[in-house]
């Protein structure tokens, strides 16, 4: 791709990569494609890696794993490539000096060589006097020599912005309109290290990789003027901002690793939430649902939905709620859209590391899976919750393990229900088919109509007693897929051999 074909929209996500991925990093993507598969430009991952204090050699790999999952593609990256890279920070660092040499010749950049311990005095002597904190400016106007002659001073500088007074402090947001950020401090653009810090890299890289709209957390609002004063300094057209609420918890707090395991991304993956789920819930957080032909409000919708009239004027600006118990209606629903091969799919995985099936089912097992998983699809909130439901069908009779609360709820029937069970099931005939449409095959329908004629007409018991010490047998729990279909999956042979098994048991 030539530089001349880009556009006409270009956006980015830029994460740090600082351990495992914060879903906020999956919220920013999503929107931020959105509008870029809306407009038909370039969605970008940059890597913001030059806080080598923080970095996570793992980190990036995750970060593109997890956006990967989500069906979040980038068009260019630093795994892909593309006309403006790198995309990491850190394979940059040659291109800030000469934008910051230049803010230096232009007076709007000064070295500063106030040791660490001179400003954290400064700060507590501002906060003591109750004035207002920020960079006294001693070291501005003067010579290193001059400068060296007073206290608190370090050989290493860093370079400042030098905020001028009449500072522009509002700026057009495509989300909130005319926003008004407080006064900045003299931002420090260029660390005593030599590496830039992000402010100066964000404005460069976002420069020189094209982008056309920064869409960012709300928590970058008050670093907004300092960035669109390098756009003017360094003669340079700035992008559109659009600045995303943030997402808080249900007490209203902002969203951290260290206390929520859902600001991780990887979480939603082991609990067993499914991408679309999770992209449709996080789209829900800060936009409307979508309207279907008679108005009426829809939630649940795909990607390409959700991009197809994305408009960032209806994004809400107030601090979403991550409540997980949408989320989880949400999944359900995903779950039971899925058709039946791709919802087998999915559960596999969970089933492998739950070593319900090894690494390499057998056709016959896969095929049993398919058959298993449609009486789950519609019993299951999270795919995690398969497991207990599925195992059953997967393990040898003589193995079944009846759960503790299962075997302390059998009720006093349980002796003559199994036995009358076992008497009724026996006449049923499984070399019949239930496509031939013998009545005594063994399907599903034969078998409830053979029980419900044994133990409900004959023994005259209710259903739930009648059918609970079966399901107990067959299952060994007290929740597991229906009944009749359940026996009739696992066969004639298995389900007569796990009644008589617990049968034996209570005698
Ligand atoms: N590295 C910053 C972050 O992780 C990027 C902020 C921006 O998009 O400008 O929040």
């Amino acid at each position: 791709m030539s530089k001349e074909k880009l556009g006409p929209v270009r956006l980015r996500v830029a994460p740090s990569p600082t351990g495992d991925p914060h879903v906020g990093t999956a919220y920013m993507s999503l929107f931020n494609l959105a509008f870029t598969r809306k407009e038909g430009g370039q969605f970008i991952l940059r890597i913001e890696d030059t806080d080598r204090a923080r970095f996570r050699a793992d980190s990036e790999q995750q970060v593109f794993d997890t956006l990967h999952w989500l069906g979040l593609h980038w068009d260019e990256g630093p795994d892909v490539g593309g006309p403006v890279g790198p995309y990491r920070q850190s394979e940059r660092l040659g291109s800030y000096a000469p934008y910051a040499a230049r803010l230096l010749a232009d007076g709007h950049a000064y070295h500063c060589w106030c040791s660490t311990e001179r400003l954290a005095s400064m700060r507590e002597e501002q906060q003591k006097n109750k004035r207002p904190t920020g960079y006294d400016r001693l070291c501005h106007g003067r010579t290193r020599e001059e400068r060296a002659a007073l206290p608190g001073f370090s050989d290493t500088p860093v370079l400042r912005m030098l905020v001028p007074d009449d500072v522009d402090l509002t700026f057009e947001d495509l989300i909130r309109g005319t926003v008004s950020a407080p006064r900045p401090d003299d931002q420090v653009i260029v660390k005593a290290d030599g590496f830039p810090t992000y402010h100066l890299a964000v404005v460069v890289d976002d420069h020189e990789m094209g982008i056309t709209h920064v869409v960012r957390g709300e928590e970058w609002i008050s670093s907004t003027p300092k960035h669109l004063l390098l756009y003017r300094w360094l003669g340079l057209k700035a992008p559109q901002f659009a600045h995303m609420p943030l997402l808080r918890n249900v007490d209203k707090s902002k969203i951290s690793k260290r206390k929520n395991p859902a600001a991780r991304l990887t979480w939603f993956q082991e609990q067993g939430y499914l991408p679309e789920a999770l992209g449709n819930f996080l789209a829900l957080l800060a936009y409307p649902p979508r309207q279907d032909a008679e108005g009426n409000d829809v939630e649940v919708f795909t990607f390409e939905e959700f991009a197809k009239d994305f408009d960032w004027r209806k994004v809400n600006p107030v601090g979403p709620i991550f409540d997980l118990k949408k989320l989880d209606w949400l999944n359900g629903v995903h779950i039971r859209g899925l058709d039946l091969g791709d919802f087998a799919h999915r559960l596999l995985p969970f089933l492998t590391t739950d070593g319900v099936l090894g690494d390499n089912p057998s056709l016959g097992e896969l095929a049993r899976l398919r058959t298993v998983a449609e009486l789950v699809q519609t019993r299951i909130v999270t795919l995690t919750e398969a497991t207990p439901l599925v195992a059953p069908f997967y393990v040898a009779d003589d193995d079944l393990h009846i759960a503790d609360d299962a075997r302390a709820g059998l009720g006093p029937d349980a002796a003559r229900v199994l036995d009358a069970a076992i008497e009724s099931l026996g006449a049923l005939d499984d070399t019949a088919t239930g496509v031939l449409g013998s009545e005594a095959a063994w399907t599903a329908p034969a078998i409830e109509a053979a029980l419900r004629s044994s133990l409900i007409d004959g023994l005259g018991l209710k259903a739930r007693l009648a059918f609970g010490p079966l399901r107990t047998a067959v299952s060994g729990a007290r929740v597991s897929p229906p009944l009749f279909e359940s026996m009739e999956i696992l066969g004639r042979h298995s389900t007569m051999e796990r009644l008589r098994r617990l049968r034996e048991q209570l005698t």
